[in-house]
């Protein structure tokens, strides 16, 4: 495909089903393709303003889509699969999914929409709308992109007042014979996280391989011309964009993480490094979101490292814990807790975020390399979303439902079923527990010990008043003092607030006091409004 002229194959007189792709579900494999007539069907996808601007997207996340889309499309057409595609510069282009697929149902008057379930209950809602309205049946088919159905976690979950991830993670493990040798797991465990927790050392990390990364071909490059015009005040640059577009591209990447950092994936998972943005994470996450890999080849490429000799236990227990632990379970509660979740916030945090998340113009050396990094590869590691970001704005006290349109927007992985819960959830304890058991809260010495970022800032991590007090240290006692009747119910937090109990009242208003004065000061200023 050049020049973005999409090739095509003719469509159907008669249409019998419209099958709809959206752009997170890139996947010949698709649940949707099944059954697929080139004679009678016709694939439907469509390049809308509104997906990336209902939260302020930033231009590597628009791109990523985009291109993969596009590629897709390519293929589609390559192998004979009639569809009916709307890019964003077309004429008449809609602006949104309902208003698009409206138009093209009238254009071509299909018997009935087939689906595979969104991973965002807006979309789901608004499609299902347009099927209504236009009395259409719509066949909604499960995303096959998950080890587990949401009815199977809905059957999990009923009946338990808490929701742990570690009897998910081992229901899963059971049922899927993932790690096992017969009942019990491989290594007598089935947790090795005490192993996973190293810091790089004084010395820093060494020889850590490359990045797979892409060089941008013709489709790359014009939807990477179409960004920076059409939304050039959107947020980070597209200069290093590289992503994996295409599944043979997402294979390599695989291939490359498993060959060269899945054996130092565990032992260096929470570190963090001034200037390192990749390390030893697999940076799949989008490849797996748009469904350019399905979850169970990544985790069985993991598995056969370790029975091949390539890869230790502990790594590869800590890599497929992410993906069958963390990945089903933060779906499960997206999609059982939709829609009021989003409307959680359990600590009533009412702060805006401060404006510099969307630029790194702060001097907090910490956040200054998460957000800069952020903003030029669409891309942070774990510990940077939870433990750096993620970390101050619960800190602070920021307001869930902001906090979450910052993260959907700025990552190239970021869709609403994995970031709402990490985010409202896991980061900002928004759900008051249901997804983590006690909020994930530090001060900056746990940024010291993972990381160097703390040598190269001008604040102190020991220090929590005073001109030097590092602003997580000071927040961090802060959001103790604020929530400590809340958080005595809370046997986890038990040996933090014994700590706090050794603070004095002339120690408590001090640090309330100077938590006071820092929140002033990062008061937003400018920040951009969402173009239309
Ligand atoms: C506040 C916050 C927001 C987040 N938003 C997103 C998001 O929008 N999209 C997203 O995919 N992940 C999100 N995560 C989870 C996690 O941070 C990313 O999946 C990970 O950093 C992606 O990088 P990677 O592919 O190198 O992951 P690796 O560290 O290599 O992990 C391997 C894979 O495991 C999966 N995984 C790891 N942790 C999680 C998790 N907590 N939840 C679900 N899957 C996980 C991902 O598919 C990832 O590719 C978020 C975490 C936090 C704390
Ligand atoms: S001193 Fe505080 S603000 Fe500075 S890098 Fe360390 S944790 Fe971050």
């Amino acid at each position: 495909m050049t020049d973005m002229q999409l090739r095509s194959v003719p469509v159907p007189e008669k249409v019998r089903h419209l099958v709809i792709v959206l752009g997170d579900q890139l996947d010949l494999q698709s649940s949707a393709l099944e059954g697929f007539d080139p004679m009678q069907d016709v694939v439907w996808m469509a390049e809308v303003a509104e997906e990336s601007t209902h939260v302020w997207s930033a231009k590597q996340r628009i791109a990523v889509f985009l291109s993969a889309m596009r590629h897709f499309a390519d293929d589609l057409v390559t192998r004979g699969l009639p569809l009916h595609y709307t890019r964003l510069e077309d004429d008449g282009n809609r602006g949104t999914l309902a208003l698009q697929l409206e138009e093209s149902i009238r254009q071509l008057q299909p018997a009935a929409l087939v689906l595979t379930a969104p991973g965002d209950w807006r979309v789901l809602q608004s499609l299902r709308a347009v099927a209504s309205q236009h009395q259409l049946a719509i066949d909604l088919r499960d995303d096959t992109h998950f080890f587990s159905t949401v009815r199977e976690f809905a059957e999990h979950a009923k009946g338990r007042k808490q929701l742990r991830l570690e009897y998910w993670y081992r229901e899963l493990r059971h049922k899927h014979g993932i790690l096992m040798d017969g009942k019990q797991p491989l290594g007598g465990q089935w947790n090795f996280d005490a192993d996973n927790r190293e810091s790089f050392g004084k010395a820093g990390p060494q020889n850590v391989p490359p990045p797979a990364r892409f060089v941008p071909d013709a489709i790359s490059r014009e939807v990477i011309a179409l960004v920076d015009s059409r939304f050039a005040d959107h947020p980070g640059t597209l200069h290093s964009f590289a992503w994996p577009v295409t599944r043979d591209q997402a294979l390599l990447a695989l291939q490359a993480f498993i060959a060269q950092r899945l054996p130092l994936f565990g032992l260096y998972e929470d570190a963090m490094w001034s200037g390192e943005a990749w390390l030893y994470h697999s940076h799949l996450s989008c490849a797996l979101n748009l469904k350019l890999l399905n979850p169970r080849e990544v985790v069985q490429a993991a598995e056969q490292a370790y029975h091949a000799g390539h890869a230790p236990l502990a790594a590869v227990e800590g890599f497929i814990r992410q993906i069958l632990g963390w990945r089903e379970y933060v779906r499960g509660i997206y999609w059982t807790q939709m829609l009021g979740y989003l409307e959680r916030n359990a600590l009533n945090s009412e702060a805006e975020l401060p404006g510099w998340y969307w630029t790194g113009e702060t001097d907090m050396a910490c956040l200054k390399d998460a957000i800069t990094q952020t903003l030029e590869h669409g891309y942070a590691h774990h510990i940077q979303r939870l433990m750096v970001t993620g970390l101050y704005s619960l800190l602070l006290g920021v307001k869930p439902q902001a906090v979450h349109q910052w993260y959907l927007g700025v990552y190239v992985d970021a869709v609403e079923w994995v970031e709402l819960p990490n985010t409202l959830g896991m980061s900002q304890f928004g759900d008051g527990g249901l997804m983590a058991s006690k909020p994930y809260v530090a001060s900056g010495k746990y940024i010291q010990r993972m990381s160097n970022y703390c040598k190269g800032c001008r604040y102190d991590p020991a220090q929590s008043t005073g001109a030097s007090a590092c602003p997580y240290t000071t927040l961090y006692w802060d959001f103790l003092i604020r929530h400590e009747t809340l958080l005595k119910k809370n046997p986890r937090m038990a040996m933090q607030l014994k700590n706090l109990g050794r603070l004095d009242q002339p120690a408590r208003a001090a640090i309330s006091a100077q938590a006071t004065a820092h929140r002033q000061l990062q008061l937003p200023t400018d920040q951009p409004e969402p173009s239309a």
